[in-house]
């Protein structure tokens, strides 16, 4: 018996005359993701798209838990195609299910027929197969209100379907319906989440890390580059620019006031990160700052990184607690990733009393000692670039 996957396109049935070309874009995101997997037949009715295996071999736990993270889908099934026969639907629902069905306390069936000339009416399949799962789980009652479990029977044209219950879709818009955007990736906790919530609303990611050899580490390189390859598990690939940003440091380090070495050190990622952006058609900036959570994010920290950013700069988490950072950290299953002890840049020369409540005229003027133009043209040379794929 083969099992396929049915996709409900929730959040883009919103979309009104722009359906089509969203579904589209879906089709050819989930196309892309599934490809190492096998070949599949997409079929398109109504609001559901049907995944089908074409290979009988399909590890068809990996094709769910990837459709699962293939954002624009609000929720889908696995559903197990069988012949249009009583006997076979009764034969395989409480085997297929087994796994839900042994677990639960309730259930229900329901009977959909689009083929109307199928000998038995929707109330009859749903009472004899829900007869056929008593026998075999006699511990589960049936509540029709309130079920833990809805089986659901689809007679179709050619096939009869059996489903459980639908699976958590990972929501948001299909990438690449928003367009491009930057994300400034440290490896934090902060930056993989905003960069995840980001990608969530529809866009294709890139990402800049700033990399200050030998004060930071090839592992703490190598870590940023796991992060990304959480994120783009969701996102779909993403290219990934380290930018060697030591000469900046001690640049910063040897003629900037101290108090002033973060917010200086931030402006130029901002101005860099811009840059990169420029070149790669990105349309926006990611960070993963949250208000008030160290000295270089209060507001007026804030205004002065902003005011060298050449393009909106997105910051998802900016009134999120730790908390909740970590909730969706550990939901994308990074933070294990980011606690590792590895140095970032933002810890190598940090001042002992930084300003929280700097004003660009403070800023312009403790930067005034340094070549910014050249500064931000040699980072840019000694920049490497790579691709982080799902
Ligand atoms: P995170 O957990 O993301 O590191 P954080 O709370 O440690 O964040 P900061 O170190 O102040 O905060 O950094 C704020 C933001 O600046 C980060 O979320 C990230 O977007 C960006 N950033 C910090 N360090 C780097 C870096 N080395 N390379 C690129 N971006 C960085
Ligand atoms: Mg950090």
């Amino acid at each position: 018996m083969k099992e396929i996957i049915l996709i409900k396109n929730g959040e883009l049935a919103l979309k009104g005359l722009n359906r089509a070309t969203f579904e589209d874009i879906l089709i050819k995101n989930i196309r892309k993701r599934l490809r190492p997997l096998g070949d599949f037949e997409y079929r398109k009715e109504q609001s559901t798209v049907s995944v089908i295996p074409l290979d009988d071999e399909t590890d068809m736990n990996e094709v769910s838990d990837r459709i699962g993270r293939v954002f624009g889908i609000a929720r889908y099934s696995r559903a197990l195609q069988v012949p249009k026969d009583m006997g076979d639907i009764k034969e395989y629902a409480p085997k297929y299910l087994k796994d839900q069905l042994s677990c639960a306390g309730t259930f229900k069936v329901e009977a959909k027929r689009s083929d109307k000339k199928f000998p038995l009416t929707s109330p009859q399949i749903s009472a004899e197969v829900g007869g056929a799962i008593l026998e075999k789980y006699p511990h589960l009652k049936v509540d029709v209100r309130n079920p833990e479990i809805t089986v659901t029977i689809e007679i179709r044209e050619k096939f009869a379907f059996i489903r459980g219950n639908q699976l958590k879709g990972a929501g948001g818009l299909p990438t690449g319906t928003s367009g491009k955007s930057t994300v400034l990736i440290s490896g934090g906790i902060d930056s993989p989440v905003a960069a995840y919530m980001m990608a969530k609303r529809g866009l294709v990611l890139n990402a800049v890390h700033f990399a200050s050899p030998p004060y930071t580490s090839p592992q703490s390189e190598d870590k940023v580059f796991r992060l990304l390859k959480k994120v783009a598990s969701f996102s779909g690939s993403i290219t990934f620019f380290t930018v060697c940003f030591t000469e900046i440091q001690e640049a910063i380090r040897d003629n900037c006031p101290e108090d002033m070495f973060t917010l200086i050190m931030r402006r130029f990622m901002m101005r860099i990160a811009s840059a990169i952006a420029e070149k790669e058609d990105s349309k926006a900036l990611i960070t993963g700052e949250s208000l008030g959570q160290v000295a270089s994010q209060t507001l007026p920290a804030i205004a002065c990184t902003d005011a060298v950013a050449s393009f909106p700069v997105f910051r998802p988490l900016i009134g999120n607690d730790k908390d909740e950072i970590i909730a969706i950290s550990r939901k994308i299953d990074a933070f294990d990733i980011s606690i590792e002890p590895f140095e970032d840049c933002c810890t190598v020369f940090t001042p002992k009393h930084p300003k929280t409540k700097p004003t660009l005229q403070m800023l312009e003027e403790a930067e005034k000692n340094l070549d910014v133009e050249t500064l931000i043209e040699r980072a840019l040379e000694n920049t490497k670039v790579t691709v982080v794929g799902f």
